[in-house]
Order: C-alpha cells, then structure tokens, then sequence
C-alpha cells in the first residue's frame, strides 16, 4: 500500500485528536474509529470516516497497519491493550508510571506470539519527557533532573473549586513556581517539595449574591486540594470565562542539571507549552505510529517504549533527506 493505514481504538479527547493529526501527515491515511458505543453516538470530525463496533476489530487485522489506542490508562488500556496486540500493531499513551513493567509484561507476549509491534506509553509524559530525562542523565552522569508541569488544568481540582458554595463556573491551574524554576536554571541543584514546585491558580464565575472573600478563603484553605499549596483566586465573568478558559492547555519543562570537569555547570532545558493537551499527545502518537509501522515491517516484535524506537524512524522524510536538512 502507499499509505499506511491506520484506525483508532476510543473515541475521546485524544480519539478526536488522532483524527485530526491523521489529516496534517499525508503518508497515512484514517481507515475507521472503533468504538464500544452505539456508532449513532459517535461523531467523527469527518463524517466520511466511518464507525465500526469494538466487538467487530479483530475482523480487521488483515486491513490495518497500526491501531491506535486512545482509551483510557486507568481501565481500558489494561485491558484493551494485551488483547488488540494480538492482531494489530499499536501505540498508546498508557500513562500510569507505577504499572508501566506490568504492563510492558502483559504487551510482550501476545506482540511477540503474533508478530506485532506494541509501543507503550507514548506522547508527552510519558513520552518526549522521558526521551529527555534519559538524554539529560546519560550526557551529564554528575548531576540532577527535575520534571516541572503546567500551566496546566487540573481536572479533579477543577472540581474540588466548583463544589464549593456560591461558585458558579471555576477551573483550576497547574504551574510551575517560577522561583523553583530559577533556582534549578542558577544550577543550584535544589531538593524540591511538591509544594515548592508548583502553584496554584484558580479562576471562578460567582453566583449572583455570593461573597468573594468568603469564596477565596474557602477555596484556599480547602485540605488536600489546596491548603498546602500557595493558591491565587481570580473573579471573573462569563464572558471571560468562556472565552479563555474552555481549551485543555498543559506543558512543563524537564531540566537537567549537571556538573562537568572540574565544576562546570551544564544545563539542558526541554520545555512544551501546550495549547491541546489532547491534540498534542494525539500528535505524538501519529508520528510514534509511522515508527512502529517501520519497526513492524522490518519484522520487530513484542512490546518497545520511546527508549526503543530510534529518532528516524518517526518522520516521514528518507534518512538521506533527514542527513541533508536536519543533520
Ligand atoms: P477520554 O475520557 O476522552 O476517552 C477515553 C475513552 O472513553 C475513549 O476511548 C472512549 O471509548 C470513551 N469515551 C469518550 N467519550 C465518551 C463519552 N462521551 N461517553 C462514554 N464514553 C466515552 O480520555 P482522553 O482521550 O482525554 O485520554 C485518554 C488517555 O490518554 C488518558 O487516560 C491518559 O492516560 C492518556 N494521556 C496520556 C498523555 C501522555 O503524555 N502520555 C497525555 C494525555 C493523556 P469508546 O469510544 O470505546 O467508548
């Protein structure tokens, strides 16, 4: 085929995401979405695009090069995982880093039984942070890695700010604390608490009659979600609110910190700020599918990370293009 083909496994955030990142990389094409709901409730962005019924994949397996995985990490990439690996090639984002070997373990066999290819835990974090955090600690041995994330909404503190009495619309902020930031940039190699790294920053519509100061208080000193963290409470409008504060943004940074010779400072700074949280891990998983179509064609098997997958195989330009323009 002259096109890889290629099919999403979900239909969220990230499922919609994929879609749209499909149509920017011309070497691939968007074969269907599969999805375990009704396919009358399922819109594709593209109406062309057609929706076939979970319990009908495996029927597919002769007409999809890479399937991509765009379930949840919690409960359906366990499970959908393990299986879809027996009869396609995939990539994920799978995400909960105290289960990756587990997960890795259950990938393995039927990928390797099968002859595919299943890379894990692509798109940011995990993904192209990890990338970093191994670059950083294998070129400067003596020193120290700090991840920072943010700006970044926060689904479950989201939350916690809407349920408190006389918030109307609230959504919360994730950010790295800029003196933090300073201090690993100074080379200082800090010992940072999770405390120190972050801030948080909240922005709510208030009911008609409710106290502002009343709100802020209870909002900052609420345990757990913010009591331990130094909160700001901004008061705006409707307007405003669904002007600014409707999209999924994220980012952060990974910086390594080392010492070379005899005392050198050496600093490494990788850093994203995201627009889509979504649509950028979908846009890392379409270019992780191109290289796990390559590996899968060379005849690899079995389950591989981003630690695995060597930097040429994820564009679309020939490695003699890829020495001439980007070497
Ligand atoms: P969603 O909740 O939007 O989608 C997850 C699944 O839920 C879908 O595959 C879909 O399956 C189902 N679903 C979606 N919408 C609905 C609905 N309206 N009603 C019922 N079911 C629905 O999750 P996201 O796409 O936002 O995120 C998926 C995962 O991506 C996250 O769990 C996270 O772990 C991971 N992630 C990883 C990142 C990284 O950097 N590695 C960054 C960001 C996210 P179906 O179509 O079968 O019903």
């Amino acid at each position: 085929a002259d096109h890889i083909r290629v099919a999403i496994a979900g239909y969220g955030n990230l499922g919609r995401g994929v879609e749209a990142a499909l149509a920017q990389n011309p070497d691939m094409r968007l074969v269907g979405v599969f999805s375990r709901r009704d396919s009358a409730s399922v819109t594709p962005l593209d109406s062309q695009v057609p929706v076939y019924p979970m319990s009908e994949i495996e029927t597919f397996a002769d007409d999809i090069d890479v399937m991509v995985l765009c379930g949840g990490s919690k409960t359906d990439l366990p499970e959908q995982g393990p299986y879809l690996a027996q009869f396609f090639t995939t990539v994920d984002s799978f995400d909960t880093h105290a289960t990756v070997n587990d997960y890795h373990a259950a990938l393995d066999t039927p990928a390797r039984k099968a002859g595919t290819v299943a890379l894990m835990s692509v798109g940011w974090d995990p993904g192209l942070f990890s990338l970093n955090r191994a670059f950083g600690e294998a070129v400067l041995a003596e020193g120290e890695t700090y991840s920072f994330w943010g700006k970044g909404l926060s689904q479950g503190h989201s939350q916690a700010v809407r349920s408190v009495d006389g918030v109307k619309k609230g959504v919360q902020y994730t950010l790295p604390s800029e003196d933090a930031i300073a201090r690993v940039r100074r080379g200082e190699q800090p010992e940072l608490s999770t405390r120190e790294k972050h801030v948080r920053e909240c922005y709510v519509v208030l009911e008609d009659g409710a106290d502002a100061d009343t709100v802020r208080d209870t909002i900052v000193n609420m345990p757990h979600y913010f009591a331990d963290y130094d909160t700001e409470v901004h008061f705006i409008d409707d307007e405003t609110f669904a002007r600014d504060h409707s999209a999924m943004p994220h980012g952060g940074f990974v910086i390594r910190s080392g010492v070379t010779g005899d005392g050198n400072k050496q600093s490494i700074e990788y850093s994203l700020a995201l627009g889509s949280n979504p649509e950028f891990t979908a846009s890392a998983l379409v270019a992780y599918a191109r290289a796990a179509y390559r590996l899968a064609q060379r005849g690899e098997s079995g389950a591989r990370t981003v630690f695995d997958v060597a930097p040429g195989l994820l564009s679309p330009k020939d490695p003699a293009q890829l020495r001439k323009e980007l070497l």
